[in-house]
């Protein structure tokens, strides 16, 4: 079994000191980019990751898009370097076994953008976190966050416990700054403590995930495409990723009591499921799990207020939709820059205001309503992307758009005009023979 626990790195246990310019809670691919560009502007950052660091996580397929914040942080020469599956598609299969030709980027646009990668979390944040710790930036692991302070109604600070590397237990420090950027992933810090987080109630779902060893692979330029596989019924869909070492990241998503009926267990669910995507069952015929079941719910979600005075959110603190695009860490990095150049201008400005930190809002949100829209379709009962793009073949490219992540250039929305206002039904109810089998 692949070991899901990774050791402490020593590295991660810099000193920290009584005062930064900004103070970032969580060390994943949002809190590194914030790190690493306002430290390359000379600002004293400190990032605060209560996990040991490299941490294991779920979300290992790129889109194209994140190259150009890749770029801008220098790791493109890195990950060509580096040993992960380079990714040139995605393909869809739907009733579990009908696959559809793949998205190849580079049909799209040529540029070298259009090849990205598929990475093991734990490596590919490590990578993000010690190009920004290169830069200038503290980095604490082992640093829970336990709290803000606040002077003023404005935040000026954390209160952490800092864990030693053997995990020994440490007085709670208070640390002063002049701005907090939470960049805590799905446990949202924050906007859980402010009550500022609102759920998607048309996305209430659930997955489960794993890996296999020895998965049949497509070959050449298919080797690491993503493939997202419908079930028959359409009450579930699994992703399949392509990694290193003939390994692949397979998750199960579906409608919540769908997922986690009472009385039964992720083993059972996950092979039901199976059972109903005769493709993937090819593929892994000969195949091993090799690492536990993780699950994980409920992940649709975003905030209200997007900053206030002296703190801002950012990466899933701020919101996340859905798996099904892999967009969490491309908006992570994209979140990360345009957080980074509103803390650096609120610093220089000497106007750590919500409305200078939150100044994003409403371009990023803009941005996330186009991924919104698209998951909206792939849930919708009634919905084909086959259809829509037969009556609507101009639309083409603002589909491929979305799917590379190109969600904030501009007209990429026209598209939605034309789909009209289709959504998914909430919580679809399971056939009863799919919970009575469990
Ligand atoms: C089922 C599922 C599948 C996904 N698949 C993909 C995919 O294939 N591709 C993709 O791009 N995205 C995927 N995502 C989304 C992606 O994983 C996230 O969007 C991405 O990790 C967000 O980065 P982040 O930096 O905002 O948060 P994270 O990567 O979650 O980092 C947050 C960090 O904050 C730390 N932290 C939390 N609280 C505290 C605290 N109080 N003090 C100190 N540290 C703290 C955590 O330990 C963590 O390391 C998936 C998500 C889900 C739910």
């Amino acid at each position: 079994m692949i070991q899901s626990e990774y050791p402490t790195t020593e590295n991660a246990q810099q000193e920290v000191a009584d005062a930064y310019d900004v103070i970032v809670i969580g060390g994943g691919p949002a809190g590194a980019t914030v790190g690493a560009l306002l430290a390359e502007w000379g600002h004293s950052v400190l990032i605060l990751e209560r996990n040991t660091v490299p941490r294991f996580h779920v979300g290992e397929s790129l889109i194209p898009e994140t190259y150009w914040p890749l770029k801008r942080l220098g790791l493109i020469d890195q990950l060509k370097e580096s040993a992960f599956p380079k990714k040139f598609s995605v393909q869809f299969v739907s009733e579990g076994w009908k696959e559809s030709a793949p998205f190849y980027f580079d049909e799209h646009d040529p540029h070298e953008s259009s090849q990205t990668w598929q990475v093991e979390r734990a490596d590919f944040d490590k990578m993000l976190l010690d190009n920004a710790v290169a830069k200038g930036v503290t980095l604490r692991s082992r640093a829970q966050v336990l709290d803000v302070i606040f002077q003023n109604d404005r935040i000026v600070g954390v209160k952490a416990k800092l864990l030693g590397a053997s995990g020994e237990d440490s007085d709670v420090k208070e640390i002063r700054s002049r701005v907090v950027c939470d960049a805590s992933g799905v446990s949202a810090f924050l906007s859980s403590r402010m009550e500022l987080k609102q759920s998607d109630p048309l996305l209430k779902k659930g997955t489960i995930w794993t890996y296999f060893r020895g998965a049949q692979r497509d070959s050449g330029k298919d080797e690491g495409a993503t493939l997202i596989m419908q079930t028959e019924g359409k009450h579930s869909w699994f992703w399949y990723i392509p990694l290193r070492d003939d390994v692949v990241s397979i998750g199960c998503t579906g409608d919540m009591p769908y997922m986690f009926a009472k009385g039964s267990s992720v083993e059972k669910t996950f092979a039901r499921e199976l059972d109903r995507c005769p493709a993937l069952g090819k593929r892994l015929e000969n195949a091993t799990r090799c690492l536990d079941f993780f699950t994980t719910k409920d992940y649709s979600y975003r905030a209200k207020r997007a900053a206030g005075d002296g703190w801002v959110l950012v990466g899933d603190a701020y919101g996340f939709i859905d798996p099904v695009y892999s967009s969490g860490v491309l908006l992570a990095l994209k979140g990360g820059e345009f957080v980074a150049d509103a803390v650096h201008e609120a610093l220089q400005a000497d106007d750590v205001s919500e409305a200078q930190l939150g100044s994003w809002k409403e371009g990023y949100d803009a941005g996330l309503e186009n991924f919104r829209r698209l998951v909206y379709a792939f849930y919708a009962p009634n919905f084909s992307f086959g259809e829509f793009l037969r009556e609507h073949p101009q639309f083409k490219s603002n589909l491929v758009d979305v799917l590379i992540g190109a969600v904030f250039k501009p007209g990429v929305s026209d598209m939605f005009e034309a789909m009209g206002d289709i959504r998914p039904t909430p919580n679809e109810p399971a056939t009863p023979d799919a919970i009575t089998e469990v």
